[in-house]
């Protein structure tokens, strides 16, 4: 979600005429797009930051903005913190990077955005042939964890003419595969249903794969997944994320369904969509986590053995419930957890990669290989990496080539393989 809020920062500020550098000393403005969804994000920021106080000495007329969440948190507080920052703007409220110029620009643009699911914005992609599209912005759920409902506000879904147009400008402009993003795609909601689109998304000439993120299991509806079985270019991929294996750990998360719920889901998906893909986000550590808890979740691991899981140890977001429980966890504890999840995650999923090994899979190709420059490098439908060598007898293989390809070798977090002779 931030990348894509970046690419509109650039696709507003290159409409207003800036030209874009790497180099903060070549610059006139330096925006960085802050994350607070854990501390590391936001530690990360505020270092980065400090690398341009000098800079900003020896040239004063450089302009620092702060954007996105950590903006949004922090608001002026950020002023005063770090007096050689210029401006401070919010996730919902973007749009103003355009005001930045004009004399009258308040410094702070940290309200709430109640037309934002309206507000079409110039996007500046860093890809050429898979492109975010925004469906919906906020979030209602307020699992007890989580910053993003203070930051990014309440749900608000775009109306279904205005993505469509968007994929269809896409497709003419030669992208191949679009990922529709909201914090809980599920509960979109506007002149369509959440199925309803991907229905229309499917018509769309020249896409030829459809992916979405994120999914809340609370409200994976049967429709999805017969939409996900149904329909040819939705990718056979879901990301789920369970958080925990124990059910008195999701309440205490207040995240709405228990583990026995989130595991029909996945029996749900896997008898209609077979070789579904399913991948996952898991918290070690949250408050009140026994070792018996963090056993269910090791359980959870083995039993539903996913394609690939994001493990995070608990980080305490500053305003959210869970900050105020009792029985914190050790910060020792919470690592160690989250290490031996990741462990065992990683023995699973190369597993899950060995199983695909000798057969064909449908690739699209995003570009050449970065490690060596002689293979293409593509992904299949289930989203693995897929590192492919050429043939010569073939074609020449371009980005946005959809091709099949022979599984040679499966390595812990991608694959390689041939292409099939035509
Ligand atoms: N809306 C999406 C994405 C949320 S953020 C969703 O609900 O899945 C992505 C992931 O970050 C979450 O799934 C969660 O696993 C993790 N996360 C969020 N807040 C966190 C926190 N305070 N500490 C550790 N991990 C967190
Ligand atoms: Fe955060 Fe939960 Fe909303 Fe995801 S669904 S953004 S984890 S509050």
């Amino acid at each position: 979600m931030n990348v894509h809020d970046s690419e509109k920062i650039a696709g507003i500020l290159k409409s207003e005429g800036y030209i874009e550098t790497d180099c903060p000393q070549d610059a006139d403005l330096v925006i960085f797009n802050t994350c607070s969804i854990r501390q590391k994000a936001e530690q990360k920021f505020f270092s980065e930051l400090g690398r341009l106080k000098m800079l900003k000495k020896r040239k004063p007329g450089l302009r620092i903005a702060v954007a996105g969440c950590i903006a949004q948190q922090q608001g002026k507080k950020i002023l005063k913190r770090v007096p050689y920052v210029d401006y401070v703007i919010g996730p919902q409220n973007i749009h103003m990077v355009r005001d930045l110029n004009k004399a009258n620009f308040a410094k702070i643009a940290v309200e709430d955005n109640l037309l934002i699911a309206d507000t079409e914005l110039p996007v500046e992609r860093k890809d050429q042939v898979r492109a975010w599209i925004n469906i919906m912005y906020g979030c209602n759920n307020f699992c007890s964890y989580c910053i993003v409902p203070f930051t990014r506000g309440r749900e608000q879904s775009r109306p279904s003419h205005s993505i469509l147009n968007e994929i269809k400008e896409l497709a003419h402009k030669g992208y191949r595969e679009v990922t529709l993003l909201g914090q809980n795609v599920n509960s979109y909601a506007s002149d369509k249903s959440f199925p309803e689109l991907l229905k229309e998304v499917d018509k769309i000439e020249g896409i030829r794969r459809i992916r979405f993120v994120t999914s809340h299991p609370k409200d994976l509806s049967d429709e999805l997944i017969i939409a996900i079985r149904d329909l040819e270019k939705v990718c056979e991929h879901i990301h789920l994320p369970l958080q925990s294996g124990s059910t008195r750990v999701l309440s205490l998360m207040n995240r709405k369904y228990t583990f026995d719920e989130y595991l029909k889901r996945v029996d749900a998906l896997r008898r209609n969509v077979p070789g579904i893909a399913i991948t996952s986000d898991i918290i070690a550590g949250f408050p009140e986590e026994s070792v018996y808890d963090y056993g269910l979740t090791v359980k959870a691991l083995h039993e539903i053995e996913f394609d690939g899981i994001f493990a995070f140890h608990y980080s305490k977001r500053e305003g959210t419930k869970a900050a105020a429980m009792r029985g914190q966890i050790a910060d020792s504890e919470k690592l160690s957890r989250l290490n031996e999840i990741i462990e065992i995650q990683n023995e699973i999923t190369e597993g899950k990669n060995q199983s695909l090994n000798n057969s064909v899979q449908e690739i699209l190709i995003d570009g050449p290989d970065e490690k060596n420059p002689l293979k293409m490098s593509g992904r299949t439908r289930g989203n693995k990496i897929v590192s492919v060598t050429l043939n010569a007898m073939h074609q020449p293989i371009k980005p946005g080539d959809v091709i099949n390809v022979l599984i040679i070798k499966a390595n812990r977090h991608s694959l390689e393989g041939e292409v099939i002779p035509e």
